[in-house]
């Protein structure tokens, strides 16, 4: 009997296939999927994707077609396109070389976290790779970071310097091995050496650099050690001298310290880590994720210094105050060993973790740099000869309602596309002030930079300019158009307009872009909502120049990508003197204070913190209106109530009282009583915080408990957000309501304030590619950019 697949016709199908598929795995998958099909032909990566051809029977075609449509695990398919060719005979299934020619660039992956296998093979003796800090397989490893150029091959990353020993290059060029052109592919023989350099000198060999280095962390030391997308600084986690240090050094103020833990086991020691949790920080992005902490145990400071038995798990100083910890687990092989239990003994235990830089300059990666740079931070440097390209520091993400949510969107992401609803002409997002990204956008994608910090800063500036042009260089967009936050003054603008003056952005210049209607639209984005589809877009943050010249941050704003309708806001108060309050949030309550009404009762904790002198000049500000700028900024609500409720007065970071408010409020039973928050008569809607302030300092005189006061305020927040999305529902007939905006980083308040508006029968867009923050900033200000363009564009045409 002839078999089915006997009789079918013979044909030959080229395949085309664009996406993430470099470096992800995908030649060997083709590989092994034709040959189990029994097809003949070949693959190769050109510059536009994969280009696969196979021959035999129509039926077994048909179906590589269907597992191609997948690809491999890491990879993601755009698209794929066939065509029939002539059947050409052979029964061999041939892998190319990759073609460095080509207009269209393919996609960089982002770095992946060691996989199931290379961890089994460090830690078999039997195998080569025993103990070797490099292994990587095409599943796993650096990618991103060590890109020097497209496509992604050997010859175009850092790794061009290691030639191949025998054995990898047999393993390289094998189609049947994991290792089949993985390119950062290394072993023991030919890959990158570690060196450990403390103050007796530098020790070379992997294993006695690295037992260095660990004795280092055993003793209490800093160690700057080198990660994928630059340095770390770490010591032992439960070390009280040893954290203290490196929070003085690092001139770190109070700002919690992320924690990698040897293992899941060891994480669920320290926090509380759900299913959703574990699948994120076990997953190949493996970011930071921020978890509520179990047992305060070590809180106090115990003072047992070293003694590894009977200590608490953590040091009282790793997140002072906080009732989350940013936890990670190891994702190089580096870490594995640097973790794990070794031939010198057991592991250290768990680490803290933390970018070497100081406070808001970017991450440590070039080696010299880092001896220079952390000379006053680092006992020690555990270093290798792998250069980093691109720097790149870990992610931070939280889970809200069993869903991620990004906080800092950076290694193990980018530079992983964004798809977009529209057409967009290449273009650059500028992104805003703090915590800053760019994107370049071109055509229906956008791909973010990874976290280059605050802009403030001489060397973020550099650094910007280096993401920037390598980012370019990796997606070949040129950009025509520049968007900009509207503010005159941020550097980040300045930093556009300076791109833009730079060859390059042939003449379209900078465009402004209003900042919380590019939250809004990076919400738009990411959700892909058609071009001109409005919804109503809730922006709460802490600061944005508004068109009216106020500071802007409790917006209802009705908007598509084109543009938006101002439906409600925050009623405005003055802000005296802008930084200094913003440092200081009893400034802030003071005058939520008086715009209320309401006399400076020297019990209230905000009156009291406040020195005399201070508050005199600050009541002649607030009753002349001098160096006051009107606010409708909920951040700076936050702060109010935070410093009401006795909760924080000054604070060393960013958002600090409100996410101390927060960590108050969660699991508080707010009790009967509702803090009033009315919403005045449109057209347009604004909430009035002044019933709302005065409830909250009748309960604080009145001896409520901070947590209930903060319970009770996150619970009037949610009905705000409620009653605005309500009348910008009965003003625009619109349901569809986006949370955007650094405010909605707060899970009590997002999850509360979605529950209130899909109770009302809303759809409830919440952010879950970029962060709410100004991170995910530059991905809406292209959005915004390219729809008012296209607006004019089409409006020219038709005068
Ligand atoms: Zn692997
Ligand atoms: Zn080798």
């Amino acid at each position: 009997m002839t078999t089915v697949l006997g009789t079918a016709p013979i044909v030959r199908r080229r395949f085309v296939v664009r996406g993430v598929v470099q470096g992800v795995g995908f030649r060997p998958f083709v590989h092994v999927t034709a040959v189990g099909l029994g097809l003949a032909g070949e693959a190769h990566n050109d510059a536009g994707g994969l280009v696969i051809e196979v021959e035999g029977p129509a039926p077994a075609v048909a179906e590589f077609a269907v597992r191609l449509a997948d690809g491999p695990p890491l990879a993601i398919v755009d698209g794929v396109e066939t065509s029939e060719l002539p059947v050409r005979g052979g029964r061999e299934f041939a892998i190319g070389a990759s073609d460095p020619d080509g207009a269209v660039r393919t996609l960089a992956a982002p770095d992946v976290a060691t996989c199931a296998d290379c961890l089994r093979e460090i830690g078999d003796p039997a195998d080569r790779r025993y103990r070797h800090p490099f292994a990587t397989c095409t599943n796993c490893g650096p990618r991103f970071t060590i890109t020097v150029d497209l496509p992604y091959d050997r010859a175009t990353t850092t790794m061009a310097r290691f030639p191949m020993c025998a054995r990898c290059a047999a393993e390289y060029a094998d189609p049947a091995d994991r290792r089949f052109h993985a390119q950062p592919i290394a072993c023991p023989d030919c890959g990158p050496r570690l060196e450990f350099l403390g103050r007796a000198g530098p020790v070379t060999g992997d294993e006695a650099a690295l037992a260095a280095a660990r004795t280092l962390l055993r003793d209490g030391g800093v160690l700057a050690v080198k990660g994928l997308g630059g340095y770390h600084l770490a010591c032992r986690a439960a070390d009280e001298d040893a954290v203290a240090t490196l929070r003085r050094r690092k001139r770190r103020g109070a700002k919690p310290f992320a924690v990698m833990a040897p293992d899941l086991d060891a994480a669920g020691a320290l926090a509380a880590i759900d299913e959703v949790a574990a699948g994120l920080l076990t997953g190949p992005a493996r970011p930071i994720v921020l978890l509520p902490r179990l047992g305060r145990a070590g809180e106090g400071r115990a003072g047992e210094g070293r003694a590894v038995k009977g200590e608490a798990p953590l040091a009282a100083d790793v997140a002072p105050g906080s009732p989350d910890l940013g936890l990670l687990l190891p994702y190089t092989p580096l870490h594995h060993l640097l973790l794990g239990d070794g031939p010198d003994g057991p592991g250290p235990g768990s680490l803290v973790m933390t970018s070497g830089n100081l406070g808001g300059e970017p991450i440590v990666a070039d080696d010299a740099d880092a001896l220079v740079r952390l000379a006053a931070l680092a006992d020690g440097w555990l270093r290798h000869d792998r250069p980093v390209h691109v720097p790149c520091d870990d992610s931070v993400v939280r889970v809200v309602d069993g869903e991620e949510l990004p906080i800092r969107r950076s290694r193990g992401y980018a530079p992983l596309p964004v798809a977009l609803p529209i057409d967009v002409p290449p273009m650059l997002g500028a992104g805003a002030e703090l915590k800053n990204t760019m994107c370049l956008a071109a055509g229906r994608r956008a791909w973010l930079s990874g976290h280059i910090g605050d802009m403030d800063d001489l060397a973020t500036l550099a650094t910007a300019t280096a993401a920037e042009e390598h980012l370019e260089h990796l997606t070949d967009v040129r950009p025509r158009v520049v968007a900009a936050d509207l503010h005159p003054d941020y550097r980040s603008r300045a930093w556009a307009v300076d791109r833009a003056g730079r060859g390059g952005v042939d003449g379209e210049g900078v465009r402004s872009v209003q900042h919380h209607h590019a939250h809004v639209a990076s919400l738009l984005a990411e959700h892909r909502v058609p071009a001109r589809q409005k919804i109503v877009g809730i922006a709460f943050d802490g600061t944005g120049l508004g068109t009216d010249g106020a500071v802007w941050g409790g917006e209802v704003l009705l908007a598509d990508a084109a543009g938006f309708a101002r439906l409600g806001h925050l009623g405005y108060v003055p802000l005296p003197g802008g930084d200094v309050t913003v440092q200081r949030p009893y400034r802030m309550a003071l005058a939520h204070l008086a715009a209320a009404g309401l006399p400076w009762d020297p019990d209230l904790p905000p009156v009291a913190a406040c020195p005399l002198p201070e508050r005199r000049v600050l009541a002649h500000q607030l009753t002349t209106g001098l160096g006051c700028v009107p606010t409708s900024s909920v951040g700076r609500l936050f702060d109010a109530v935070a410093a009401l409720a006795g909760i924080r007065q000054v604070v060393d970071f960013e958002a600090q009282a409100a996410i101390e408010l927060e960590a108050a409020a969660r699991g508080v039973d707010p009790g009967e009583r509702r803090y009033p928050f009315p919403v005045g008569a449109g057209p347009v809607h604004v909430a009035d915080p002044a019933p709302l302030i005065r409830a909250v300092a009748d309960d604080v005189l009145a001896g409520v408990p901070a947590r209930v006061v903060a319970a009770r305020f996150h619970a009037a927040l949610a009905g705000l957000v409620r009653e605005l999305a309500r009348r910008a529902a009965r003003a625009s007939g619109i349901d569809v309501v986006g949370l955007t905006g650094g405010v909605f980083q707060n899970a009590l308040l997002l999850s509360a304030a979605s529950a209130a508006l899909r109770a009302d029968g809303r759809t409830v867009l919440r952010h879950r590619v970029v962060p709410p923050n100004d991170g995910g900033l530059c991905l809406g200000q292209v959005l915004v950019a390219a729809a008012v363009r296209g607006d004019e564009r089409r409006n020219d045409g038709e005068g």
